[in-house]
């Protein structure tokens, strides 16, 4: 959809009906330096504004964002064809989001004075403070464009960091308006937003102080390898193949209904969407059937601003074509459709499909598909569940569904995922107290979590502060030996075990 003009410029039209709704510039590498030039310029008075003074413009950063609500969705909508339900959640996020991190930096971000760990440690005071990286780099994908880039961005900037964003070339009209807004309301210019494509990505990466990227495995390697050639620290929000486990004793309408959201919301392009269904057999049956009723009763289409669809368009028709094989080759291997499974309209839209007779030698139960597609699986029991479960590279979240909460945390507790949510989908995403992040193939570091998502933007400085001082310290030169012996004598009393305590002289005459 999107072509590359000779004017470096890159065409955003709206997946659901081919309108073109923007163009952007496709910066070029030398652009990308001179904007983290200018970035790292303005950064030091940003640090030095403190959290509270930082808060204060994030805080007008969110008045800007509640005012602009409706034509901010409009964007959204126009550049990802979804549907105004799924992209109405899009800023009330945000502005949750400006709101957390607003209230809680200072406290996030205060000095630590830890206690030492040894009496011998008492002659310093502790301090361990959290400075910010000068530059971050954020790297995000198409389908929350504006969720995406506030994810991210707003713990980096509450942390004292300047911030440049590269928003996908797919959808990076809402990034475009982001950035609109922090100018528009006079804030310091620490957050820039440049578009682009994977070229402008890797410039980024190559010219910050610490590369925030959310989007596929693949680009997550590719961002890990230059980051481990320039020592540049990184975190990797990446794809997931995220199963839900339906246990005989759940509220079986219900667990439908559940996963119904969690599996098609945004058309299924969620990182954390549920991928694949395991069901213990004795409510199969009846699961199955609801989940078929449930998703037959959804309407599939592109509207502006009526509300009248629950599943939009895909964004892309690389994304469309990787469901379509998905279903095609799962087909053809036996699987059975019992509703949708097929792309139609002229927009790049994909019925909403529940497929079964499935198993882990199909791509659909293996590889994400990022599409509005449900896998299900009989399994015998809870054990089965689990196994099948963590039979996966990807390891981003996971839903259980059953009638005995204890039970559902316990199942968590075995299943090799970054977040567990019991009877519901999304509730992590949600809660920013809580660390999002994927295990193996999904992610490296997490966002969020209290304050190890503010603080992952700082470098962490250690100093000790005498409370008071000797004229010389014991182990300043020259060499003695019997100061030698006093500090390593002192230590070992300190550090050893019972007799060991003792020095070898007088361990030797007790025996
Ligand atoms: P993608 O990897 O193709 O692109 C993501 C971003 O990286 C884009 O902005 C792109 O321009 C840029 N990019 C591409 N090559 C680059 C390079 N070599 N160096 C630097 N930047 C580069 O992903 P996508 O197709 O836009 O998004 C879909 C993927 O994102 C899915 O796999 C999905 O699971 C994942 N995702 C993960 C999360 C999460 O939090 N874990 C959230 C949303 C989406």
């Amino acid at each position: 959809m999107k072509t590359m003009q000779e004017t470096a410029e890159i065409e955003i039209r709206n997946p659901a009906d081919g309108r073109m709704v923007g163009r952007v510039r496709d910066h070029a590498v030398e652009e990308v330096a001179e904007a983290v030039r200018g970035l790292r310029a303005a950064q030091p008075a940003w640090a030095a504004l403190g959290a509270r003074g930082r808060a204060e413009w994030l805080l007008r950063l969110q008045d800007w964002l509640v005012d602009h609500t409706a034509r901010l969705t409009d964007v959204v909508q126009s550049e990802t064809g979804k549907t105004r339900f799924d992209a109405a959640i899009e800023v009330p996020c945000a502005i949750d989001l400006a709101k957390y991190w607003a209230g809680h930096a200072a406290r996030f971000l205060a000095d630590e004075r830890p206690a030492p760990h040894s009496p011998i440690g008492r002659t310093k005071r502790l301090v361990t403070t959290f400075r910010p990286y000068p530059v971050v780099g954020i790297i995000t994908p198409w389908n929350l464009p504006l969720m995406n880039p506030c994810f991210d961005a707003f713990a980096a900037l509450m942390a004292g960091a300047a911030v440049l964003l590269k928003p996908s070339e797919v959808t990076p009209l809402s990034a475009v308006e982001l950035a609109r807004g922090w100018a528009e309301i006079g804030a310091p210019p620490v957050f820039a937003v440049l578009t682009g494509a994977g070229a402008t990505g890797r410039a980024v990466v190559d010219a910050v102080d610490y590369v925030q990227f959310t989007g596929s495995t693949g680009t997550g390697r590719a961002i890990a390898t230059a980051c481990g050639q320039s020592l540049t620290p990184y975190s990797l929000e990446l794809g997931g193949k995220d199963p839900a486990i339906v246990l005989a004793d759940a509220d079986v309408d219900r667990a439908a209904a559940g996963i119904v959201y969690g599996g098609l919301f945004n058309a299924g392009q969620v990182c954390i969407s549920v991928e694949r269904v395991y069901v213990e057999a004795p409510v199969y049956d009846r699961f199955v059937a609801a989940l078929t009723a449930q998703v037959e009763a959804l309407r599939l289409g592109g509207d502006d601003r009526g509300f009248r669809y629950d599943i939009g368009a895909m964004a892309t028709a690389a994304q469309r074509d990787i469901v379509r094989r998905h279903v095609e080759e799962a087909v053809a291997a036996g699987a059975r459709i019992l509703t949708g499974g097929k792309a139609i309209g002229s927009g790049l839209f994909f019925e909403p499909t529940v497929l079964v007779d499935v198993d882990h030698s199909m791509a659909c139960m293996t590889e994400e598909t990022f599409g509005p597609i449900l896998p299900v699986v009989r399994v015998a029991d809870e054990d089965e569940a689990v196994r099948l479960a963590n039979d996966s590279v990807y390891g981003l979240s996971a839903t259980v569904w059953t009638g005995d909460r204890a039970r559902g945390e316990r199942i968590a507790r075995r299943l090799e995922v970054g977040a567990v949510n019991i009877n519901d989908a999304f509730a992590n995403l949600v809660n920013f107290a809580l660390p999002m992040g994927g295990w193996k193939d999904s992610g490296i570091g997490a966002r969020w979590g209290g304050a190890a998502g503010i603080r992952k933007y700082c470098r962490q400085q250690a100093i000790t502060v005498p409370r008071q001082e000797l004229r010389r310290e014991p182990l300043w030169y020259p060499a003695s030996r019997w100061r030698s012996a006093l500090v390593t004598g002192l230590m070992r009393a300190v550090d050893a075990r019972g007799v060991r305590k003792l020095p070898e002289r007088l361990r030797r005459n007790r025996s």
